[in-house]
């Protein structure tokens, strides 16, 4: 899930105005006077826009469908300032850059100019941002055509278990190759975080309380961080997440990626933390927006605790390591000093055997589980997801009774390709396995 910000790096000029248009004080953000309070001025006119732009969920037809090609200069819409009580006029549109690109279905307009205008009183700053025009605004280098955002949108919800950004590099390389996927990744999600969507999205068959639920894990997006990197929730902390707070906390992330570029700290940016990070479960399928993530209970204060989550995680480790190449599995031998010579099946035969001793065992875990434990999702039988769950500690069954407790209905059926862990009747299970 880390994406490299290396793209906008080269677009250290976001905040720096070059050409004034008129002899009022232009806004110079530079590097070296980027302090504080300019950071501050900036955060406001993120809150602003997140309050006061937000883009319909549904949008009328007129506005998608309409010509780009006249669209060579934008300027703001305010002239006054929206946030100071006396609302008082705005500094002259000072250019932030004529380079700026539209990127469209029709292709890509080039030599664009954007400007912003600034508060005398607050220094807010305001920028070009009307979704009306048919434009969504990343950075202010490059636009957006509504129309691509929406012809993305409609591709990521086609496919429907995995979402596969290399697809929105496929659908545009032709005509943008100027453009990198990050780029395109992060100003789509600008537009999503500021559209106003009421999330209705649901199995067709299905409907908000699926009566059968399929629970999986997607071991492919981890955290890289240590345990030693989290700290302790405070003692009276039962696990419970406000879940609007924390995704427009994250969507206010999404959004400050068109103002801060890479390299300037990002106050926004969310990190993880046992106390801060609600699963996302859509609004009709749970209970209210009190949402539980106990995962800080994982942090092994009980020694049994900590032997019953070791004892459940064999079979699962064990089915895994089956499933891996024949490179990881040697490299693993090695690092374990076992005979790497044979085939996979050797391979993984011995390192089975092996495994009863501790450190061997620590090791495979370490190197097939990641430091952390991917997200845990419950979907319908038809693939529809309806909670995920991103893990920052190795999995455990705690992940889907979290999410299931802070359901309004629970399913009548629950499938879990490891049963056992849910189960109690764990032996009985194993008994009736052997019996089939
Ligand atoms: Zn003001
Ligand atoms: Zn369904």
């Amino acid at each position: 899930m880390s994406h490299h910000p290396d793209t906008i790096s080269t677009q250290r000029d976001i905040f720096q105005s070059t050409v004034p248009l008129s002899s009022g004080t232009p806004l110079q953000m530079t590097q070296e006077s980027s302090s504080f309070e300019d950071n501050a001025a900036v955060e406001r006119s993120i809150r602003y826009i997140f309050k006061e732009k937000k883009i319909p969920g549904c949008l009328p037809e007129n506005v998608i469908s309409q010509k780009m090609d006249h669209q060579k200069q934008l300027f703001p819409f305010e002239t006054l300032c929206q946030v100071c009580p006396e609302h008082p006029k705005l500094d002259e549109a000072v250019l932030v850059t004529n380079k700026a690109r539209i990127v469209s279905m029709m292709g890509v307009i080039e030599n664009v100019s954007t400007h912003h205008r600034l508060c005398p009183q607050c220094h807010m700053v305001y920028r070009y941002q009307e979704w009306t025009d048919g434009l969504h605004n990343f950075d202010n280098h490059i636009v957006l055509s509504l129309e691509l955002c929406l012809f993305l949108r409609e591709n990521l919800q086609v496919r429907i278990a995995k979402i596969k950004y290399t697809h929105l590099k496929t659908a545009l390389k032709i005509r943008v190759n100027f453009l990198s996927r990050d780029t395109i990744f992060h100003a789509y999600c600008h537009f999503e975080a500021l559209t106003d969507t009421d999330y209705m999205y649901s199995c067709i068959n299905c409907g908000f309380h699926p009566p059968v639920a399929v629970m999986d894990l997607h071991r492919k997006g981890v955290f890289n961080l240590a345990m030693s990197d989290l700290k302790a929730p405070p003692e009276d902390f039962n696990g419970e997440h406000d879940i609007e707070g924390f995704w427009n906390s994250v969507h206010l992330v999404m959004m400050s990626r068109g103002f801060f570029p890479s390299g300037v700290k990002n106050p926004f940016l969310v990190p993880p933390s046992y106390t801060d990070g609600a699963p996302w479960i859509g609004s009709e399928t749970r209970t209210s927006d009190i949402v539980l993530n106990t995962e800080f209970q994982k942090v092994g204060t009980s020694s049994s605790h900590e032997a019953k989550l070791s004892s459940v995680t064999e079979d699962r480790l064990l089915d895994e390591l089956a499933k891996q190449k024949v490179g990881v599995v040697t490299k693993l031998c090695k690092a374990c000093n076992i005979d790497s010579k044979g085939s996979r099946f050797d391979l993984i035969t011995r390192l089975r055997e092996k495994m009863k001793s501790r450190q061997t065992h620590d090791k495979v875990f370490q190197s097939i589980w990641a430091a952390s434990g991917g997200w845990s999702v419950i979907l319908c039988p038809h693939g529809i997801v309806y909670s995920v769950k991103f893990n920052l500690r190795a999995e455990s069954p705690q992940d889907f009774a979290d999410l299931l407790l802070s359901w309004n209905h629970m399913p009548n059926v629950c499938v879990y390709d490891f049963a056992d862990w849910l189960s109690p009747l764990r032996k009985m299970s194993r008994l009736h396995r052997m019996k089939a």
